[in-house]
């Protein structure tokens, strides 16, 4: 995979597909810029070097339709602070005048599209489309991580028509760092995993176990591992047709000799509220009416201790109801140690980046994806269609 600092593009059309799916409110402003922040060195690099840049990106899901509420013309304004330049907004992303638009541009300018995905090519990663969206350009540069898991259009079929393709800043972050942790980790490593559902997590389990040398489980899906143990855990979340499952990854990890940590006590509860009274006790004596929504004390210095002298760690969920405040103070806390490890560590996946983020940690983890589902399938093993076309 070629990145974008390995190529010339002075003079060229480079069409850059990044993520812009900000979120916005119903007056139709743009209530958070990260998404947009997370491409500007991409952006800034491109227009530095003299690239005439036609920016696409999609937003929602309109689902082949053009969609008022999903335009992208909102982020205009905002890219254009950000750049302290003037971004041209174009209302469609192929046809006529967005040609002759393409061909009209002078070194560092910079258009941006309307969203991708009003036209139904996008998501059904059609050739046609992707052709029209390829006679725009001479280059094609991908920054847009967290649609790299479903192949569409402007990130998949299009490096068929375009001879030169590479990844921005962005995508080469996300694959440097994820080789870093999964390609040739520095060891020991150890995986934090947290999150509601066993089910969810199944296949990144199954791949983690493979490579790592540690595995801490926290989150509402502990206590399926932990009534798959023999506990008993009241009301906390267990998903009963998966206990069979957790009981062969538990042996799995025996098997490899992979230590294998679950809590050892948790924060109760008769109700998952921020006002309900609450308790910490041991995994064996949660109460029948109960509900286990965090880890205890206990587990927070067992799994900080599992992490003192590890290299590499990797984290994906939150260990426990991190969105009410009594029982957000096991992921805060683990964040903590992580930050304080010296390990390399390596976040992402679902919301984790909001835990790791209200956790006042963020700055010191070495990487936070941007991929919540990419992340994800990457942690699976799975081939990203985004990133293996480019790899073409
Ligand atoms: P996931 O998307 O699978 O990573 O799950 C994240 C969600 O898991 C968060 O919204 C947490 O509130 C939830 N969660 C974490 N621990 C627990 C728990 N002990 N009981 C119920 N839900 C939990």
């Amino acid at each position: 995979m070629k990145y974008i600092d390995q190529i010339e593009m002075k003079g060229k059309r480079v069409f850059l597909r990044v993520d812009f799916n900000v979120p916005m409110d119903k007056e139709g402003n743009v209530t958070g810029d990260k998404r947009i922040r997370a491409s500007i060195p991409t952006i800034k690099y491109a227009l530095e070097k003299g690239a005439k840049l036609i920016v696409a990106s999609h937003l929602g899901r309109p689902r082949g339709k053009r969609v008022a509420e999903m335009s992208l013309k909102p982020v205009t304004k905002i890219l254009s602070e950000l750049l302290h330049k003037q971004v041209i907004f174009y209302d469609d992303c192929v046809g006529e005048a967005i040609q002759k638009a393409a061909g009209n541009m002078k070194e560092g300018d910079i258009i941006l599209l309307e969203n991708l995905r009003f036209h139904p090519g996008e998501d059904k990663n059609d050739a046609e489309f992707a052709r029209q969206l390829a006679t725009l350009c001479d280059i094609y540069i991908d920054d847009a991580f967290a649609v790299s898991h479903r192949a569409a259009a402007s990130n998949s079929a299009i490096t068929e028509f375009v001879q030169t393709c590479a990844a921005g800043f962005l995508l080469k972050n996300e694959v440097e760092y994820f080789k870093k942790a999964m390609i040739n980790p520095a060891k020991p490593l150890a995986a934090i995993i947290g999150g509601a559902k066993v089910s969810d997590k199944i296949g990144l389990l199954g791949n983690l176990i493979e490579k790592v040398d540690k595995i801490i489980i926290g989150g509402g899906m502990a206590f399926t591992f932990l009534r798959a143990a023999g506990y008993e855990t009241g009301k906390s979340l267990c998903e009963e047709d998966m206990l069979d499952t957790a009981r062969k990854i538990a042996e799995k990890a025996k098997q490899k000799n992979v230590q294998f940590l679950l809590p050892v006590d948790a924060v109760i509860a008769p109700s998952a509220t921020a006002e309900a009274e609450i308790k910490t006790c041991s995994v064996k004596e949660i109460p029948k009416e109960w509900i286990g929504l965090d880890i205890g004390p206990a587990t927070i210095s067992l799994f900080s201790d599992a992490l003192k002298g590890v290299k590499t760690i990797i984290w994906n969920g939150p260990l426990g109801m991190f969105e009410l405040a009594p029982f957000s103070k096991g992921t805060f806390d683990l964040a903590a140690a992580v930050a304080n490890s010296g390990a390399l560590s390596i976040i992402g996946g679902g919301d984790t980046d909001t835990a790791i983020k209200n956790s006042g940690f963020s700055a010191k983890m070495s990487y936070i994806s941007t991929g919540g589902g990419a992340f994800l399938e990457w942690l699976e093993g799975k081939t990203l269609p985004g990133i293996a076309a480019l790899g073409k």
